[in-house]
């Protein structure tokens, strides 16, 4: 089980979601480019994910 906040990443935002790996990839992207208009790769959001939680 993860956690992202779209705060942490540039945005005044109270967006997060947290679950398994692949939901809080699928919808942090979602989240970032239906609100953001970025279209961030999934490798780019499981980098996030490998950052925070297991550097
Ligand atoms: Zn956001």
């Amino acid at each position: 089980m993860v956690k992202l906040r779209c705060g942490d990443y540039g945005f005044e935002c109270d967006f997060e979601v947290d679950g398994g790996e692949d939901y809080v990839v699928e919808q942090f992207m979602q989240h970032s480019y239906g609100e953001h208009g970025i279209d961030y790769r999934k490798e780019v959001v499981r980098q996030f994910i490998l950052r925070k939680y297991h550097s």
